[in-house]
């Protein structure tokens, strides 16, 4: 099994982070402005966002 990155964006400052980075604080929430919804990406560069 490879190992995927698993990296984590922001909602609120768009910033993407990985794991290790969010568990800097405990809970998962961003770790730069401590915002507490997270989506999760496979790359920095993703933009596969469903229409509404
Ligand atoms: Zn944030």
């Amino acid at each position: 099994m490879a190992e995927e990155r698993k990296l984590y964006m922001c909602m609120r400052c768009g910033r993407v982070f990985s794991k290790p980075e969010m568990e800097i604080l405990p809970g998962i929430r961003c770790p730069y402005c401590n915002f507490k919804i997270i989506m999760k990406v496979r790359s920095p560069t993703v933009k596969r966002i469903p229409a509404v």
